[in-house]
């Protein structure tokens, strides 16, 4: 009754609306007008559902919320009275759909709910563990528990800019986002220390993007990109050879160096990299971010690639340490050294395969080995299983492909323009 009444009035408006409007006009409604003023009286009568979640939701209450820190399911839903029986039988029926101990701080939530008796009663719970999921605990007719996919769209996208503080800010402000940053700062680590900063440097990036109803989710992959670095071109080309995908040059060498697969001649590996593990010294569980080479003192410690040496030192617990700079992105330690190889000390340059010191136990050590420490962008990870750029150019059975390929893809970052202030920037003789 109360939508009819409304509809009646709404069209009573329209009619009032359109007559004044045509009154101010000097003129008189038209056979064609009445028709006009009929299909909007038509339009409003039959709304479209409102579908949420798969479900009609147009007799319901919706609210929108984030978990918050130690909030369960059973918090949440007692709160939208539901039994704590039916959220057993709920937790149960999602046994092998979601777990629903693993709900997380911030996660978006959405409830579906009717007032009875002045009281919110949940019909729905929707979860949304990622932008691409979601799980429907639904409380409606019967319990249910299912868990939904949205579609993922890959998209091109492309984005170009000079840098004029940091490679950071440029593709920020263009657009892309930190995950881009680190992307084409790992793609370029070799050839370019994207910390220091190089005014006037111009870059051109193709790549694809997940996205999910328009939003974007991830970068999928970068399909290319050129950077001109004090004038000289540096190309990139992701390309698979059918050990994944890898990013070569103009001449189809691979834009990365390989790391030394070990520093040292080892016995055995004698602790691996862990974040809890019972330290024979110390007597307790801590983490050990390194990997443990169990060799005899004395033996010679290599270089894993090339860099700067930014720590020649003792330290109490590290013992006598050596830690390299290899680029922006990778560094490397060595730990309780019996000695340090002479000429090895802060700010030297080192090559891969050069000798920087001995295995020892000094610092906090119960026997000689070697304590190998990774570091990439900062942190530190596990050195067996880190993803290590291969080195390996282009094999000469997919020479022609390659080059194919590269032109192609170079024609299309081509027809990428700079920013406009790319060339205020360039007269302004940043560079
Ligand atoms: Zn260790």
């Amino acid at each position: 009754m109360l939508k009819k009444g409304i509809t009646l009035v709404l069209s009573l408006a329209v009619i009032l609306s359109v007559y004044l409007y045509s009154y101010q006009n000097q003129s008189i409604l038209s056979e064609a007008d009445l028709e006009v003023i009929d299909s909007v009286e038509t339009a409003i009568v039959i709304p479209e559902p409102t579908v949420l979640y798969g479900m009609v939701v147009d007799s319901f209450q919706i609210a929108e919320n984030s978990v918050k820190r130690n909030e369960s399911i059973s918090d949440i839903l007692l709160a939208y009275n539901v039994s704590h029986q039916v959220i057993f039988q709920l937790a149960n029926k999602a046994k092998n759909i979601f777990d629903v101990r693993k709900i997380a701080p911030n996660k978006k939530y959405t409830i579906i709910y009717q007032d009875i008796d002045s009281l919110p009663s949940a019909k729905a719970l929707v979860y949304e563990p990622n932008p691409e999921e979601y799980v429907v605990f639904n409380l409606r007719d019967s319990i249910s528990v299912h868990m939904e996919k949205r579609p993922i769209e890959i998209q091109e996208k492309s984005l170009s800019g000079v840098i004029t503080s940091s490679l950071y800010n440029e593709i920020i402000r263009n657009g892309g986002t930190p995950e881009l940053v680190d992307l084409v700062a790992d793609m370029y680590g070799w050839q370019i220390d994207f910390t220091k900063i190089y005014p006037g440097d111009k870059f051109k990036i193709l790549y694809t993007e997940r996205t999910i109803e328009g939003q974007s989710v991830g970068i999928e992959e970068i399909i290319g990109a050129e950077l001109i670095h004090y004038n000289s071109p540096f190309l990139s080309i992701a390309f698979d050879q059918g050990d994944g995908t890898d990013y070569f040059d103009e001449e189809g060498k691979s834009l990365r160096k390989a790391f030394l697969r070990y520093p040292v001649k080892f016995t055995r590996i004698s602790s691996r990299y862990t974040k809890k593990r019972f330290h024979p010294v110390q007597k307790r569980y801590k983490a050990h971010l390194g990997t443990d080479y169990a060799a005899a003192t004395g033996t010679p410690i290599y270089a894993a690639g090339d860099g700067v040496i930014t720590k020649a030192a003792y330290e109490k617990y590290n013992g006598k340490n050596v830690k390299i700079r290899h680029n922006g992105t990778y560094s490397t330690q060595y730990l309780h050294m019996s000695r340090i190889a002479s000429g090895i000390k802060s700010g030297s340059k080192v090559k891969q395969g050069q000798l920087i010191g001995y295995v020892g136990s000094t610092g906090l050590a119960s026997g000689p080995h070697l304590c190998y420490r990774f570091w990439k962008n900062g942190q530190q990870v596990d050195a067996l299983k880190v993803d290590l750029p291969s080195s390996e150019p282009i094999m000469e059975d997919f020479m022609t492909t390659y080059n194919r390929y590269r032109d192609f893809v170079r024609s299309q970052l081509d027809l990428i323009e700079y920013p406009e202030e790319t060339k205020e920037v360039l007269l302004a003789g940043v560079k």
